[in-house]
């Protein structure tokens, strides 16, 4: 075939499945239980593309007796699940790794269609649920124990690690594949068995991960989804008796009271909001700074809990980092994910985050901010439908306002100066949250002083990507307990049992 020809069928596939997709399709309406994709007793949540407003197909919305099927079958394959050699079960990880790397193109399809992300972005999350399959296979052949002395010299104890049980794994909307990925990786090469509800408005994302989990062929019952809202089948799996473990991801509020409302003593992660400030000494390298803060206050609309909120910019170089970011921010592209998949920001993903980020611009302007880019959404018949804001740059704000205290999870970062790097602290701190926060800085004394101050479970210093696959990632005080990544991750899928013996010696010669 010609470059031409390639082009054209490149290019008439993507209009079909902007179209149309068969893969949603064949799991419209659909759970995973047993093995099977199986149809739901009710399906009436209609899902969006959000670019468009269209209905790109129904989620079903689990009952009860659905969940409790669900429970019920991964309860019945946990002991021979967590029985398996771990290696066996890392050849499982591995394959569904490599299945979700060959059919990168629709997988990211499906996302961008209910999420709203480009095309490309929505590729480099699979890219990366893939590797955190593959990460996950090779840490379930390392699991280690611990032999520890006694005060006596024919007593021995040895510490072993094993699979916790049957995990609820319940996610948000913002990183549909790879948040439904850190915890089916962990839970799976720890050997427990999950149950995954994933966020009503991107069911499809997770299901097709199902669908990858059946061609993989791991065993029955070992990973099951269930659809619907938080209130109703989220909160099931919150209190069934036979959950041994809940992996949220989500709010603070909703995190909190998963928290009060389970109903037995339950393992809990919880991966919660952030309100992430960065800071921009004086030594900083300007231009790399402002890169770092455009990337990470504007990508996937700022719907992201490490988003940069809030930027704290040492006062020589204040203005200047300002009219540099209010520019950067301006040459950003806005578009419909499907049709440019390079675009730098696609479609929000709800009328309630774009009301959101409104709501915190006109609450900041109204307190003295002074708008230097974007306020408002791009113009035209192509953004008449869809949830599109411009990537938006406030200086000049204060703590009184909302930009730069509560997570506003949209395409918004507020700027103020700051005169004594003790300042700057304070003011990174000021905050219920304790998930992220990003340094720019060219002194290493600068670095260790801020860094160490910080009271946040990530800090990244002259980059802003604190979250890698192989470390352990996590918040503080209202950004939640516990760890996703690293060998961490998958601990907390495992708890220790202390075996001790007692030895008779004094038969042997
Ligand atoms: P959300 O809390 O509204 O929903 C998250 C999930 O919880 C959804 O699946 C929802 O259906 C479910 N849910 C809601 N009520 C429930 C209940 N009573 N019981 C059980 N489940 C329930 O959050 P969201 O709007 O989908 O996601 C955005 C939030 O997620 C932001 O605050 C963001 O910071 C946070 N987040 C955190 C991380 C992290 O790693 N810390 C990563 C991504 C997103």
């Amino acid at each position: 075939m010609g470059l031409l020809t390639n082009v054209v069928t490149i290019f008439a596939n993507d209009c079909l499945f902007a179209m149309k997709n068969p893969m949603m399709e064949h799991l419209d309406g659909k759970f995973l239980i047993d093995g099977r994709l199986v149809a739901a007793v009710r399906a009436d949540i209609p899902v969006h593309n959000p670019a468009t407003g269209d209905i790109v197909g129904t989620s079903g919305h689990a009952t009860l007796g659905e969940v409790n099927a669900a429970v019920r079958v991964a309860k019945h394959s946990f002991e021979s699940w967590a029985g398996r050699p771990a290696k066996e079960r890392a050849v499982y990880l591995h394959r569904l790794g490599d299945l979700i790397r060959q059919d990168l193109h629709e997988l990211a399809h499906i996302m961008t269609r209910e999420q709203g992300k480009p095309l490309n972005e929505a590729r480099d999350e699979f890219v990366k649920l893939a590797e955190i399959c593959q990460f996950y296979a090779e840490e379930a052949t390392r699991v280690r124990g611990e032999t520890i002395l006694n005060d006596s010299t024919n007593h021995e104890s040895v510490l072993v690690r094993e699979p916790i049980g049957i995990v609820a794994a319940i996610t948000p909307w913002n990183y549909p594949a790879e948040l439904v990925g850190w915890k089916l990786g962990g839970a799976l090469a720890a050997g427990c068995t999950i149950v995954i509800k994933p966020a009503e408005i991107t069911p499809f994302t997770a299901l097709a991960i199902g669908a990858k989990c059946i061609e993989a062929e791991i065993p029955d019952g070992v990973v099951n989804i269930v659809c619907g809202l938080g209130e109703t089948v989220g909160q099931a799996l919150v209190e069934h008796q036979d959950i041994r473990k809940v992996a949220f991801t989500g709010s603070s509020a909703t995190g909190l009271h998963i928290q009060r409302s389970a109903t037995n003593i339950k393992h809990m992660s919880l991966e919660l909001g952030g309100n992430c400030p960065l800071i921009v000494t004086e030594s900083a390298d300007l231009p790399a700074a402002v890169a770092g803060a455009v990337r990470r206050a504007f990508r996937n609309c700022g719907q992201i809990c490490i988003s940069v909120n809030r930027i704290y910019v040492a006062r020589p170089l204040y203005e200047a980092f300002i009219e540099r970011f209010s520019q950067a921010a301006e040459n950003l592209t806005v578009a419909n994910g499907l049709e440019n998949p390079n675009a730098d920001l696609g479609a929000m993903v709800s009328t309630e985050t774009l009301s959101k980020t409104v709501d915190h611009l006109h609450d900041a302007m109204t307190k003295g901010a002074r708008l230097t880019a974007g306020g408002s959404p791009p113009k035209g018949p192509n953004f008449a439908q869809g949830h599109f804001f411009r990537p938006t740059s406030l200086a000049d704000c204060t703590h009184d306002m909302k930009i730069m205290t509560e997570e506003t999870f949209g395409p918004i970062a507020g700027v103020a100066p700051f005169d004594h790097l003790s300042e700057a602290v304070a003011l990174a701190n000021d905050t219920r949250y304790g998930l992220a926060a990003y340094i720019y800085a060219s002194k290493a004394d600068e670095i260790h002083y801020l860094s160490r101050r910080l009271n946040c479970g990530n800090v990244a210093v002259n980059n802003i990507d604190p979250g890698i696959i192989n470390v352990p990632y996590g918040g503080r005080k209202d950004s939640g307990i516990g760890c996703e990544h690293g060998r961490e991750g998958m601990l907390e899928y495992m708890s220790v049992k202390h075996i001790r013996t007692r030895y008779d010696l004094s038969g042997i010669s």
